[in-house]
């Protein structure tokens, strides 16, 4: 049985084939610069890599190409095969707590919930479109970056604003990340030789994006992403948390509207906006090791953020089993996990540096001495979106 996860952005679409239920990736890729000009296209068989340059013109035909090329490359020998589509949809609202079959209805209920993530959920649901278009007779599944954090207390999830704000516009946090904080959560549980629901995890994941959350026995009861995925830890591009009122006062200063402050929070801070050099932590990371002083001020704050959310979620928590480190910064950066455990150490956390000298691979890092177990847990939101969507059928 052939399960394909799809993730669809404004411009790109990414996908990775899976036979089910062995999760043997078949095939995977990614278009980008729909839209534009000209685009590419990258697909990985086996060992086999190939990238091209051609123009999509949208979604349906990057779609369209993408079904041509499984036929074309023997991945598979007629498309009625592909019994399952999953697709990753940003924002779910209070709406949607697990992952579900999309019909008209819950098409329409994940439209009603486009204002909340303007930039991503309208792309989800290109993607949702074109696969049902293309793929009639597959169960076309939605798994939600919010859905697991639906089991937050109303003490976790509410802003201290006007209430009528939750009640009119449902302004409240609602995190993200969520299909890679169940992954890694129930990984972790896996590895100390626990159900999920036996254990209390606190994930990091360290992308470009970035977010924390704490998970207690299998569900997420904190987490630092907020009503948009702007808020919580800085990140590449991001500012993550910051006093409110900074932005009327920026744009009183600068006789700016909302809207464009709004922008430089999400396109103009976190790394790149404090080193004024980039958003990469590889860069960042080289500047650092050159002398730079505002690389390493903008590392110096990722860093303490992220210490100071792990320690008020293992508060929070009450006991901690296990700590982990994924994605992208969260998978490969040594000296920045090694640093967040020294700031750690009044939890009793130590990190052994031999074990630490590693990237992307599932590994405990801490010390035997340690009194939280930490681990580096490569994240796999694609294996959980094809898993959700197979269950379902
Ligand atoms: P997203 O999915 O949010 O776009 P990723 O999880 O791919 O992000 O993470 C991207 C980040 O990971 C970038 O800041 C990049 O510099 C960092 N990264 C990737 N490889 C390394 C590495 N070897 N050392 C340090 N950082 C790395």
């Amino acid at each position: 049985m052939k399960v394909i996860s799809v993730n669809a952005g404004s411009s790109s679409l990414k996908f990775k084939l899976f036979q089910m239920p062995g999760e043997t990736v078949l095939c995977e890729g990614i278009f980008e610069r729909i839209g534009l000009e000209m685009g590419t296209s990258k697909f990985v068989v086996g060992d086999k890599k190939e990238k091209t340059e051609l123009v999509l013109a949208d979604h349906s035909i990057a779609v369209n190409k993408l079904l041509e090329n499984l036929i074309t490359k023997d991945v598979v020998k007629d498309l009625k095969e592909i019994v399952g589509v999953g697709h990753r949809v940003v924002h779910g609202g209070e709406k949607f707590f697990q992952s579900v079959v999309i019909n008209d209805e819950v098409f329409k209920t994940i439209e009603s919930c486009n204002d909340l993530a303007p930039l991503h959920n309208p792309a989800n649901l290109i993607g949702i479109k074109s696969f049902t278009e293309k793929l009639p007779n597959a169960l076309q599944v939605a798994v939600f970056d919010t859905a697991f954090h639906q089991t937050m207390e109303k003490e976790a999830y509410m802003y201290a604003t006007p209430y009528e704000w939750y009640q009119k516009y449902g302004v409240r946090k609602y995190g993200f990340h969520g299909t890679s904080h169940r992954f890694v959560s129930e990984r972790a549980a896996s590895l100390l030789g626990k159900k999920p629901s036996e254990v209390n995890v606190i994930v990091a994941h360290l992308g470009n994006g970035a977010s924390i959350c704490a998970v207690k026995g299998g569900k997420s009861v904190e987490t630092t992403m907020g009503l948009t995925p702007l808020a919580g830890l800085p990140m590449g591009t991001r500012s993550g948390d910051i006093d409110p009122a900074i932005v009327g006062f920026i744009c009183e200063k600068e006789n700016k509207d909302v809207a464009e402050v709004i922008n430089m929070l999400n396109k103009k801070s976190g790394l790149l906006g404090v080193s004024g050099l980039s958003s990469d932590s590889r860069d960042i990371g080289n500047a650092i090791l050159a002398g730079h002083e505002r690389a390493k001020l903008a590392n110096d704050l990722q860093i303490k953020a992220v210490a100071d959310a792990i320690a008020k979620y293992a508060v929070y928590l009450g006991s901690v089993d296990a700590i982990c480190f994924t994605a992208g910064i969260g998978e490969n950066a040594t000296k920045l996990r090694k640093n967040v455990g020294n700031r750690l150490s009044l939890l009793g956390i130590e990190i052994d540096l031999q074990r630490n000298d590693i990237r992307g691979k599932e590994k405990i890092i801490s010390s035997d001495n340690s009194k939280i177990t930490v681990m580096l847990i490569p994240t796999n939101e694609e294996v959980i979106i094809a898993r959700d969507t197979f269950e379902l059928i």
